[in-house]
């Protein structure tokens, strides 16, 4: 199916969803991860008016990205090496996976003076082991210390909910996320305006944004998968 009779479908289902949890559609932003595909479907995706595009590997990520000067805004949502961002930092404009101070040292060393990134802190809520990102009672001391690095402003949380077969299954890792990031909102901090989730794939979109999603990372579903 063409991108464009995709993104037809997903927003009839956001905006049902937006509908039953009482929220505006303009608050949900859809990124379309196009790492399983190609620069000529990426291409299609932001011709469909896809702004958001995601990517989650330095590797062909940058080349992806340097394939569209001037087009969309790039998020770089996998795990990143501090060793990488070099190679990255000056390509996209947001982060999704911030989940050590290590690597915010990093960024903060390579940006240049006065310049930030976006980032969104990571945070594992499921507590599955494979998944990174700080756990739930780590998020509040960590976005704290973050104040030192002044290159890194916190937008956001992001998660990764577990694959489950009933999306509904997820519901409680979603509202878990919403509650943490009211916490962190609350404090008004400066460096952490953190005012954005994160959250919600092919999957698990539909009960991500009825749980107050402004960001759904959604690939397989939007522009398919042509390579692994
Ligand atoms: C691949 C990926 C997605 C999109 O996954 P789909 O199931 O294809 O929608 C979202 N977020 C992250 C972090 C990913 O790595």
């Amino acid at each position: 199916m063409s991108v464009k009779d995709q993104l037809k479908q997903i927003q009839e289902q956001m905006n049902e969803a937006c509908e039953r949890a009482g929220r505006n559609p303009d608050d949900v932003h859809i990124i379309a991860v196009t790492k399983y595909v190609s620069e000529a479907r990426t291409r299609e995706a932001l011709e469909a008016g896809i702004t958001h595009i995601g990517e989650n590997r330095v590797e062909g990520g940058v080349e992806k990205r340097r394939a569209f000067p001037n087009e969309g805004t790039w998020h770089f949502i996998g795990s990143l090496q501090s060793k990488k961002v070099k190679k990255m930092i000056a390509d996209f404009d947001y982060l999704h996976s911030l989940d050590r101070l290590s690597l915010a040292k990093e960024i903060d060393r390579r940006l240049p003076d006065g310049q930030a990134l976006n980032c969104f802190v990571q945070v594992n809520v499921s507590g599955e082991q494979s998944k990174s990102g700080l756990k739930p009672e780590e998020v509040l001391p960590f976005i704290e210390e973050l104040q030192t690095y002044p290159s890194i402003r916190v937008v956001g949380l992001m998660t990764m909910a577990p694959f489950v077969e009933d999306p509904e299954d997820t519901r409680w890792v979603f509202r878990e996320l919403r509650h943490l990031r009211d916490e962190v909102q609350a404090k008004r901090f400066n460096h952490a305006p953190c005012s954005e989730l994160s959250m919600g794939m092919s999957n698990d979109f539909i009960v991500a944004i009825e749980e107050g999603a402004t960001f759904v990372r959604i690939g397989t579903a939007l522009v398919g998968k042509e390579v692994d």
